[in-house]
């Protein structure tokens, strides 16, 4: 019987690749619905392709743009058009589809997310923020998610049905990005375009600044200790350059289960998507040949020169009022960054200065919605004020 899916953030690198795997396997998944953001054109493709019920953009005034779109692309389609916020939540507790893929960036997938949980579904999700804003809120419904996030999916393989008292450890590689081997004088000078070269994965914008200042992995420890119930002090991020161990557990018995393969999101994607059943990689010629694997390298990470994870640590220790800001706070500074508003250096700076600030609020620890929208604001204006002098001295 064929899957029924809402497929949210359709058009960017998560999605396309969900969509990979949907092409890879007909019959076995239906695209019910599909939500994107401002890329029209590929909305219009996909609605073509996959003949969804209803879809869902960002904008109320690129409607007009969407109907001339899809009268090229995809003229049979006589389904619903849904607009902005309201428009992915009611995709995501849609009865059209019994399972939600969230490919959503930033603290935009957390809703969505409530509301199909809420809604009695199953959830696949790579937002890693849903977990660094709200993990206290989907914490109830975990046993109806699935991660996709790589480091997350290979750590779902090696836990199985694993009790949490049985993990010593969590072992979160880490590429270390692009630049891994800088002095911290270098770092004073990264560009831009240093910035988005990744040296192993090709993703969209905001992770791949969060992988070069390695503020991704720390959001990913905070994913991590929701996902799998383990305390801050359990989790030990690895660096590894190669990429091929995704992630690992270190059980208390003194056992160690990693999870390999090649560097290719449409692993895990697909993992998730057929889960508890294997089948075999919609991309063929990706392949890990172990045999080749001469020497792998691991290391712990450099906190002084990387220090959004020690950030990522404090804030996860003070609470999910404190994740909220951090992650805020880490959306706008990477905005300002992709803007060339602000230096690579500053991102850090601007976080931690956050963090500080929002220390002397009493603010609560386990938000409500409405409270983390709240922090999240007033971590975006926070830092927004902060770089306004860094961004009047580099420009004066
Ligand atoms: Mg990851």
């Amino acid at each position: 019987m064929s899957q029924h899916i809402a497929l949210l953030g359709s058009t960017g690198s998560i999605g396309t690749q969900v969509l990979d795997v949907v092409r890879h396997w007909p019959g076995r998944f239906t695209i019910a619905a599909l939500g994107a953001g401002k890329n029209l054109e590929r909305l219009a493709q996909q609605t073509g392709e996959f003949h969804p019920r209803c879809i869902a953009i960002q904008q109320e005034s690129d409607l007009p743009a969407l109907r001339e779109l899809l009268n090229v692309h995809a003229p049979a389609f006589s389904g619903e058009i849904l607009v902005g916020k309201a428009g992915l939540n009611a995709i995501a507790e849609s009865s059209v589809s019994a399972l939600v893929i969230v490919g959503l960036v930033g603290l935009a997938g957390l809703e969505p997310t409530l509301k199909a949980l809420y809604a009695g579904k199953r959830v696949l999700t790579a937002n890693k923020e849903t977990f660094v804003t709200g993990g206290h809120l989907v914490q109830p419904y975990l046993d109806r998610v699935i991660p996709i996030d790589s480091e997350h999916a290979a750590i779902h393989q090696c836990l199985k049905n694993e009790p949490v008292k049985a993990v010593k450890h969590i072992l979160l590689t880490a590429s270390g990005g692009p630049f891994r081997t800088f002095s911290a004088a270098d770092m004073q000078k990264v560009t831009l375009s240093q910035a988005l070269k990744h040296p192993n994965w090709v993703m969209g914008h905001k992770i791949t600044i969060d992988s070069a200042t390695m503020m991704n992995k720390g959001l990913e420890v905070i994913e991590a200790h929701w996902l799998f119930g383990v305390s801050y002090d359990q989790i030990q991020v690895v660096v590894h350059p190669e990429s091929m161990i995704h992630s690992g557990v270190e059980f208390v018995d003194g056992s160690i289960l990693l999870q390999m393969g090649a560097p290719d999101m449409r692993g895990p994607i697909q993992y998730a998507m057929t889960y508890p059943e294997r089948l075999p990689n919609p991309e063929p010629k990706v392949h890990l040949d172990f045999l080749s694997l001469s020497r792998l390298n691991l290391e712990p990470p450099d906190l002084e020169r990387f220090p959004c994870i020690r950030l990522a640590y404090e804030a996860g220790r003070l609470g999910s009022g404190a994740t909220a800001v951090l992650n805020g706070a880490d959306e706008m500074a990477v905005q300002l960054f992709l803007e060339e508003q602000i230096d690579y250096c500053a991102i850090p700076k601007l976080l931690e200065a956050a963090l500080n600030a929002h220390r002397q609020e009493s603010t609560p620890s386990a938000p409500s919605l409405s409270d983390i929208h709240a922090l999240d604001d007033w971590a975006r204006r926070f830092v927004r004020e902060q770089a306004n002098p860094l961004t009047a001295r580099s420009t004066g």
